[in-house]
């Protein structure tokens, strides 16, 4: 037997949360954003899963683009940073990777690699998210300088508040006055602006985390209340059950005392699997899929989980599940991510690769 922690991947969700991107975005086309390795859910499971029913796929990381080309991807990739040093360009090149262009510096060492003039590119524009992008006049000198020597071009924005209060129109408004006169197709949502704002999508929009079931505004709405489903389920067993008498602690730093006697699991899974080392004693977790608590501080390789509630017979060998779905039961990740003060980005992202990963369709 094997450590029984194991991360599942269920591609059924992922295609059904791809539906309902698909259908928020109407007439508008689906780059699937996989970067940081499809959000820890395993970027080749994931490219072969959404292939045959996504437009294109976008990330950062161009040795894992490289990778999906020479595993015969053929769709369209989008390179969310664009490139970093003129020695990329010939691999962009290559395999028709499609850079975001985002500051002047970039136009030029462009054209002095030889772009060729068929191939498109994108341009980022700055309206409001102050990380990336040209300002108005940046998009005119970017523009200048491009005609002629590069393919369709296409403008995109993100929005910086699209799942809280100030909403999208401040930045689509912007948008529109740096753009007056230029017809060329735009990107605009991503996933929480894709949910919340029909007239926000452009002609092509780029849904994240909605694909992997994690709700973009869980404070506003859930992810069940989206129709999402969980693709990512950790799970992991109990090995040892103590009984902690009143006034005894669990786990390092002895965080947590007893008030009274404890029946308590002890859960092969720490933070060297990705479960967050901060979350607090009362973070939720399913055991044998009836909630439960954590209990004290996570440690490297073990955490621990309070049974005192539970049947006498969940005890060693019964399945705590992390975060995911057990049986008809779901611990959404957005309440874990809640929990310990962090967003189900995260969570996934974090996902260490000395766990296995088991695909379910
Ligand atoms: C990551 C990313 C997205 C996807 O965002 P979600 O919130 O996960 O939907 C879209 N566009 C850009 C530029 C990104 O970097």
């Amino acid at each position: 037997m094997s450590r029984p922690i194991r991360a599942i991947i269920d591609l059924a969700a992922l295609r059904h949360n791809f539906a309902i991107a698909r259908r928020h975005a109407g007439t508008a086309r689906l780059w699937s954003v996989v970067k940081a390795n499809a959000y820890g859910h395993g970027l080749e499971l994931i490219v072969q899963s959404l292939a045959e029913i996504t437009d294109g796929f976008a990330l950062i990381e161009l040795e894992r683009a490289v990778q999906l080309r020479k595993a015969g991807l053929d769709l369209p990739i989008l390179m969310l940073e664009g490139f970093y040093a003129a020695d990329e360009l010939p691999l962009f090149v290559e395999h028709r990777l499609i850079p975001v262009l985002h500051k002047i510096e970039q136009i030029q060492v462009l054209l002095d690699a030889g772009w060729p003039s068929t191939l498109p590119v994108y341009l980022k524009l700055d309206t409001g998210m102050h990380r990336l992008g040209f300002d108005a006049a940046g998009l005119k000198a970017a523009q200048v300088a491009l005609a002629g020597k590069v393919g369709q071009q296409t403008l995109m924005t993100h929005f910086a508040d699209a799942d809280g209060p100030r909403g999208v129109d401040w930045q689509l408004e912007r948008f529109c006055a740096m753009t007056a006169g230029i017809d060329d197709p735009c990107s605009f949502a991503n996933s929480a602006a894709l949910l919340r704002y029909p007239h926000a999508r452009g002609d092509w929009v780029r849904p994240g985390i909605m694909l992997y079931g994690g709700s973009p505004f869980p404070q506003m709405k859930s992810a069940a209340e989206l129709g999402l489903q969980p693709v990512m389920t950790l799970q992991s067993e109990i090995i040892a059950v103590q009984t902690l008498a009143t006034g005894e602690s669990a786990g390092y730093g002895c965080t947590f005392t007893a008030d009274r006697t404890l029946r308590i699991g002890v859960v092969a899974c720490g933070y060297a699997d990705g479960y967050p080392c901060q979350a607090p004693t009362g973070t939720p977790v399913l055991v044998d899929g009836l909630r439960s608590r954590t209990l004290g501080r996570v440690s490297m390789d073990k955490l621990c989980v309070d049974l005192t509630h539970l049947p006498e017979k969940v005890g060693i060998g019964g399945t705590a599940t992390l975060w995911g779905r057990a049986g008809d039961k779901v611990l959404p990740a957005d309440e874990v991510a809640t929990a310990v003060g962090t967003i189900s980005y995260e969570l996934f992202c974090a996902l260490a690769p000395r766990v296995p990963v088991d695909a379910i369709n």
